[in-house]
């Protein structure tokens, strides 16, 4: 490493507070699949931001899109209309088939906003204020206070007790165990598509399906947080489009912005017209018109650039190639997820591996200690699988053998 880009390591260290350990590299800027550090060196990126930026670096299309936004207004304020919001709603509802929007700046705040339209709604409809919320073990959705208490990481909570109230927790893929904590003060039950931080699973589709019923029976709002599978990374647009099933409500983040800080909560029609109204929620950034831009250019590439035939080509090539990486090696014990979102999990901690796939310039993600998670942009092709799987393989064997 240069000593100038030691030097900025070490300036960082002193500044920013301590809530990373970061791989030692400073990414100075990008090209498609590619990053590059300051000292000109080369990776493969499998990791996009951790799931955001889908459409590769240095897009021209997109780039250009927010400077021409920036040179006409980049915030007003939630009081007025802008026409990037307009816009970005409508594409939201018709890629969602969902009724109402609200736009925040990040993935824990739309949960935070899906939790409050869980708690109105059932509110509204007996006048009570302690109505439980189930959610699931291994979840997670976000560091705010709200998304923390729904996260279901105990770890992550311990410290900051005590969380809000009436957070039951279940089974992902386990109906009984979510059946076990249902009263008659549940409001809502919320879980992740693809669990994604807790090693990358997949809700089953009976699993799906036993929920939406369970919910349209007794009125409990299904929430599915679409912040990581969503936007395209499983090969649908929102991962939950398979099961043929609709949640009541969804948030996403990460790609919807592609970089731009956003996120959004989204709900039917029914559920709009009971829960939250004017002076119940608000945001100064939230859906602001630079943001707004973002989200609408990046619908329309991926329409134009038929980003999910791309993810399901590749996403299928992807596991069938890291099948074959399980098979040569005793110490991956399986292979999950979908599409461009998957998880290799180890019989160790992966933390050396990832490290060295950084030396050899290519970026990886863990999920989890054992888990090497894949959610690269959503523009990859095979010979960037290919070129992955040469120096992941080499890595391993390093690793365990
Ligand atoms: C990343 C993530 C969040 C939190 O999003 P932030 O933008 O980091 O607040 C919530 N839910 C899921 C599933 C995520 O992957």
């Amino acid at each position: 490493m240069s000593v100038t880009m030691q030097n900025y390591i070490d300036e960082a260290e002193k500044a920013l507070l301590h809530t990373y350990n970061r791989y030692q590299v400073v990414f100075e800027k990008g090209e498609g699949v590619y990053l590059y550090d300051m000292d000109g060196k080369r990776y493969l990126d499998f990791v996009s931001g951790i799931a955001v930026f889908a459409l590769g670096y240095h897009h021209k299309e997109y780039n250009d899109a927010l400077k021409e936004q920036i040179d006409k207004i980049i915030h007003t304020s939630n009081y007025y209309y802008n026409l990037p919001a307009i816009e970005a709603a409508k594409k939201l509802k018709e890629i969602s088939g969902m009724d109402r929007v609200f736009f925040t700046n990040s993935g824990a705040e739309a949960v935070e906003g899906a939790v409050k339209t869980a708690r109105k709604y059932a509110y509204l409809k007996d006048g009570t204020t302690d109505h439980e919320i189930i959610a699931m073990n291994h979840s997670f959705h976000g560091r705010t206070m709200g998304a923390l208490s729904v996260t279901g990481n105990p770890h992550y909570r311990e410290a900051f007790e005590p969380m809000i109230g009436n957070i039951r927790f279940a089974d992902l893929n386990d109906f009984d165990s979510v059946m076990a904590q249902v009263t008659d003060k549940t409001c809502a039950v919320i879980f992740e598509t693809v669990q994604g931080e807790g090693g990358i699973y997949p809700a089953s589709e009976e699993f799906m399906k036993q929920v939406r019923r369970l919910c349209d029976e007794r009125d409990i709002l299904l929430i599915l947080d679409e912040i990581q599978c969503g936007m395209g990374r499983t090969g649908h647009m929102f991962a939950w489009q398979k099961y043929g099933i609709k949640p009541d409500v969804m948030t996403t983040a990460k790609a919807l912005g592609c970089g731009v800080p956003v996120g959004a909560f989204l709900m039917t029609e029914k559920v709009g017209a009971h829960s939250l109204v004017a002076g119940d929620h608000g945001t100064t950034y939230g859906g602001n018109p630079l943001a707004c831009a973002a989200i609408c250019k990046v619908v329309e590439l991926f329409e134009k650039e038929h980003v999910l035939d791309n993810v399901r080509t590749v996403g299928e090539y992807l596991g069938t190639r890291l099948e074959g990486l399980m098979a040569e090696f005793d110490c991956i014990k399986a292979r999950r997820g979908v599409g461009l979102m998957q998880g290799l999990a180890f019989d160790r901690p992966v933390g050396d591996i990832i490290t060295k796939a950084m030396e050899k310039g290519l970026v990886l993600i863990n999920a989890g200690t054992d888990i090497i998670r894949f959610v690269p942009p959503l523009v990859i092709s095979k010979e960037n699988v290919d070129d992955m799987i040469t120096i992941l393989r080499e890595c391993v064997r390093e690793a365990c053998i």
